[in-house]
This record gives C-alpha cells, sequence and structure tokens, in this order.
C-alpha cells in the first residue's frame, strides 16, 4: 500500500494555524482559498498508489517495507535516478509542470542532505543521527514536506544579524534539556498550507557572531505556535474553472511564517548554532543540485505544456502557417528541447558521491541559470503570439448562460478552429498561463525560487570544469611560438 489522497487530506485537519484575510482558517480541505490545490495534491497520492501506478511511482522503504514515492530514493546507479526522474515527471504531468512545491522537491533535498551525512557528522554525532532518523521517518510516512531556507526580504545593506527587530529571521532565544525554542520569521513557505511538515535552514550566508539564527530544524506545520501567514489565494478570487482552470486548481499558495516561541524536540535538530555548517547543509551536500535537478525535470514538463499553449494560440488564430510565426514557434520548441536535454544530460553525466549516484551539478546549474532567464522571455514570446484574442473574451462563464450574450458571443467569438466555445475555453486557459495574477505569480517563481540571478550565475561559475578550458586554451597556445615565425631573430631587449 502506498499513501493515498484521503490519508493526505486527513493529515491536514490537524490544528495548523494557517491565516487569511484577517482571519484562522479552520480546515484547509475545504476553505474556498485552497481546497482546489489541497485536492490537486491528494491526486498525486491517489496516482501513485492506483495499481497501475504503483511499481514505477513508488519503491519499497528499506527501513518500513511499505511503498513510499520514488523521490525519497538514494539513488545507487543511473539506471535509478533515471527511474526516480520518470516518477517526479509522472507527478509533473499530473498538473503540467504547475505545482512547483509538489512533496517531491523538499523529498530531493532531504535526499542530497543525507546523501551529504558527513557534512553533519561532521558539525555533530548527535544532529546528524538526527537527520538521518527524521528522514526515515518523513520517508516512511510518505510526507509532504515545504521548507523555509530564506530569511525575509529586508535591507540587504545589511546581514541577517544587522536587521532591525528582534524577531526578523527565525532565531534559538532558549535551551534546555528537551530541545530548543525559536522565535522569528522565514521569507516563504510555498505549499505551506498543505504540506506536513517544514524544514528550516538557511541558503544565505550567515557571518560568525551570527549563531543563533544558523540552525536547521523540521517540525509538524501544526506545531504550537508555528504562523502560517498566506498570500492572497488566486484560486478563491478565481470566478470558475472554465474562467480560470489553472489559478482555480493549482494554487498552491506562498506562506510567510512566522515562530512564536515555537518548541523544537532535539531530536528534530539538524544544525545547532553553526554558520560554517548551514552553508554545508546545501552547498557541500547534495541537497541543492537534488532539488533544484526535480525542479528543472518538472520545469522540463512545464515548457512543454507552454509550447503547447504558444502552438494552439496561433493555430486559433490563423497564424501558425505564416513564416514569421512559424519561425517563432520552431524558437519556442527548442528552447523547451534544450531544457528537456539538460535533464537527459545531468542523468548521463552524473557521477558517483559518497556511494551514490548523482546528476551533473554543473549541467543544473546551467539549466538554472538559462531557464531564469529563459521563461520570461518565453512568456513574452507567448504573449506577442496572442495578441489582443486573450483580452476580448466573455466576462465569465455566466455570460453563456444568458441567451442573448451567448447569441452574440458565437458571431463574435471567431477562431480559425472550432467552435467559439472552444475557442473561447482555451483563450482563457492560455491567459491563466501567461497573463493572469496566478501566470505573473508562476514568472516570479521561475525566476527568484532557487536564488537571485547573481546567486546561481555564481553557482555556474563555481562549478564550471574551468581546467578543461584552460587546457584547451593552453593546447593551442602550445602548438606554436614567436620563434616558428621569426626563428632566433629576436631583437634583444635594451
Ligand atoms: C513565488 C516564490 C516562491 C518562493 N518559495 C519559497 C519557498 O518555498 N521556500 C523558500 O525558502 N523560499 C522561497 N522563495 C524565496 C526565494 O528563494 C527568494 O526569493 C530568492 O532566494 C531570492 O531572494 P530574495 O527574494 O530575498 O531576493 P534578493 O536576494 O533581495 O534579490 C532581489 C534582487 O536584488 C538584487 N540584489 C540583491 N542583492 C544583490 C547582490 N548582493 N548583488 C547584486 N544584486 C543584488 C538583484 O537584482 C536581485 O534579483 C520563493 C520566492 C518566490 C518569488
Amino acid at each position: 500500500m502506498a499513501k493515498t489522497g484521503a490519508q493526505h487530506l486527513e493529515s491536514l485537519r490537524d490544528g495548523r494555524e494557517v491565516f487569511l484575510d484577517g482571519k484562522k482558517v479552520d480546515d484547509v480541505t475545504t476553505h474556498p482559498a485552497y481546497k482546489n490545490a489541497v485536492a490537486a495534491a491528494a491526486r498525486l497520492y491517489d496516482f501513485q498508489a492506483d495499481p497501475e501506478n504503483i511499481e514505477w511511482m513508488t519503491f519499497e522503504s528499506p527501513t518500513s517495507g511499505e511503498r513510499v514515492n520514488r523521490c525519497w530514493q538514494l539513488t545507487k546507479s543511473y539506471e535509478e535516478l533515471v527511474a526516480r526522474r520518470r516518477a517526479i515527471e509522472g507527478w509533473s504531468r499530473l498538473s503540467g509542470g504547475w505545482l512547483g512545491r509538489s512533496p517531491d522537491h523538499i523529498a530531493s533535498s532531504m535526499v542530497g542532505q543525507v546523501m551529504g551525512m558527513p557534512v553533519f557528522e561532521n558539525h555533530s554525532k548527535e544532529r546528524a543521527a538526527a537527520l538521518k532518523d527524521y528522514f526515515q521517518y518523513a520517508r516512511d510516512a510518505d510526507h509532504y514536506m515545504t521548507y523555509v531556507i530564506i530569511n525575509p526580504q529586508s535591507d540587504r545593506t545589511k546581514s541577517t544579524g544587522e536587521q532591525d527587530g528582534e524577531c526578523y529571521a527565525t532565531a534559538v532565544v532558549d535551551e534546555d534539556a528537551e530541545g530548543i525554542t525559536v522565535r522569528g520569521a522565514k521569507m516563504l513557505g510555498t505549499g505551506s498550507i498543505m504540506a506536513n511538515e517544514v524544514l528550516f535552514a538557511n541558503i544565505q550566508p550567515l557571518k560568525p557572531g551570527e549563531e543563533k539564527y544558523a540552525i536547521s530544524f523540521a517540525i509538524p506545520m501544526n506545531t504550537k505556535g508555528l504562523k502560517i501567514m498566506s498570500r492572497r489565494s488566486y484560486e478563491e478570487s478565481a470566478s470558475s474553472t472554465y474562467d480560470y482552470p489553472l489559478s482555480s486548481q493549482f494554487d498552491e499558495n506562498d506562506a510567510l511564517v512566522y515562530c512564536d516561541d515555537v518548541k523544537v524536540p532535539w531530536d528534530r535538530v539538524f544544525i545547532y548554532k553553526d554558520t560554517d555548517t548551514a552553508r554545508a547543509q546545501f552547498q557541500d551536500t547534495y541537497a541543492h543540485y537534488m532539488q533544484n535537478y526535480q525542479a528543472m525535470t518538472r520545469l522540463m514538463v512545464k515548457m512543454q505544456f507552454q509550447v503547447g499553449i504558444a502552438r494552439r494560440i496561433t493555430e486559433t488564430i490563423g497564424t501558425s502557417g505564416m513564416p514569421a510565426v512559424a519561425e517563432k514557434l520552431g524558437h519556442l520548441a527548442a528552447q523547451a528541447a534544450m531544457v528537456e536535454g539538460l535533464v537527459y544530460g545531468m542523468e548521463s553525466g552524473g557521477s558517483m558521491y559518497n556511494g551514490y549516484y548523482v546528476p551533473d551539478r554543473n549541467l543544473m546549474y546551467t539549466a538554472q541559470v538559462l531557464t531564469q532567464q529563459l521563461y520570461p522571455e518565453f512568456v513574452t514570446s507567448m504573449r506577442e503570439l496572442a495578441g489582443g484574442g486573450l483580452i476580448m473574451l466573455p466576462s465569465s462563464a455566466e455570460d453563456f448562460a444568458n441567451p442573448e450574450l451567448n447569441k452574440y458571443i458565437n458571431a463574435t467569438q471567431k477562431s480559425a478552429l472550432g467552435s467559439s466555445e472552444e475557442k473561447v475555453k482555451f483563450m482563457k486557459l492560455a491567459w491563466d498561463a501567461i497573463g493572469s495574477e496566478f501566470a505573473s505569480r508562476h514568472t516570479q517563481y521561475e525566476m527568484f525560487y532557487a536564488g537571485a540571478q547573481f546567486v546561481t550565475r555564481n553557482h555556474a561559475l563555481r562549478t564550471y570544469d574551468w581546467d578543461r578550458s584552460a587546457k584547451l586554451v593552453d593546447s593551442i597556445l602550445d602548438s606554436y611560438s614567436l620563434e616558428d615565425v621569426i626563428g632566433d631573430h629576436r631583437i634583444a631587449a635594451e
């Protein structure tokens, strides 16, 4: 048996403190701001538990013997890595890649951390044991995890410790035999309204002297004192699924999280007051590489979806055969295929790391750097292909129910492809993919989820094989000399 959607829904009725529009939300599984996104997450588990899919979507946990999602698998070979990616891809296809923080994202990060266990052992044997045990627990429960690894954006001229206010970033304020007490905020936890557990950590650098922030731990979303402050719900403001097919179904939400003196038991504390291990958690283990390899697999699916929307737009308005438009479509297709090629390249260029087979990290950062720039440009190209047809649409599905308006809709919503109703249905999907508030948030997401551009470009710089390039340059330089041209007729320096 693998975890099902019903089990996931039940697990979310746990008294968590989610706040929206000034009020506390009673039940995220039924609230109009979240229920469809929560149902979309539940469908992921139903998909994996389906007897048709259980083999390729799950594997047997080495500790419990139960089937759990492959995203928890510590891959030992190229074949295992590819099988694991197919499961990630399988989940991504259910939303067209629109669930950015499906449960396989943070599970991938946890896998990468466990692969780098020596980093934690160097920090503390107890903390490393806590991480190992927690990983087994989260894997065996097939938990949906989110993470909060960035401190709230405040004043970038100051370091974390220099910001105003005691409660700026999550910090240790007390400790005793049972555990630590933490207070303060983290910037955003995508999917936190519908996750089971949250990992706290610091991917941005901390300075010596900022040890109270240099912590990492995981807690259930219903932990006493954990406040989940949701952003505006696009799902709730979507008038219907017909009008906003993506916003209404896949708004995974992002929430600022605040710890109001949250107690964390020691067996859930993985890093304690160590600025260098806080950095190493992501950079010296395989965490950052595995989590973003998952993200690239998901983006590969989303680019396939977006290129499908682009072509359908041109077919709908009858421009697909025009040479300039066809050329543009070819360019978009090549960009979508490039992401796919990079994913396969990461896998075939992978290597062994502490006994595990892992994807190539420089190709992962290459994909990250290129797609951060590519995604907003891609959306702009799609908008260019569309013109005003995305806007000249009935105000909502309700217009079809008015016989007079229905007559005018049929008379005005003409298309090179299909009926007025089909045109309106498609154009509303296209708008939700490239122009709505949901679409706009997605552009911001693709530009920032792995860090700002200057950060990912630095990672690409750090991981590129510069020696190989230097050797190539030297091999050409060494193949000729000044003597080849002028012999020994060199003019002696005065
Ligand atoms: C939709 C969305 C969902 C997210 N979900 C999560 C999540 O689930 N969990 C999580 O932990 N985080 C999440 N994040 C946060 C994300 O990781 C951060 O946005 C990202 O790391 C960038 O940090 P920042 O927003 O503080 O931007 P900043 O670091 O402040 O950068 C903003 C801009 O300022 C400029 N800038 C700032 N500093 C420098 C510098 N030193 N040199 C040059 N230029 C600079 C650049 O132009 C940069 O693009 C999410 C973000 C978004 C947008």
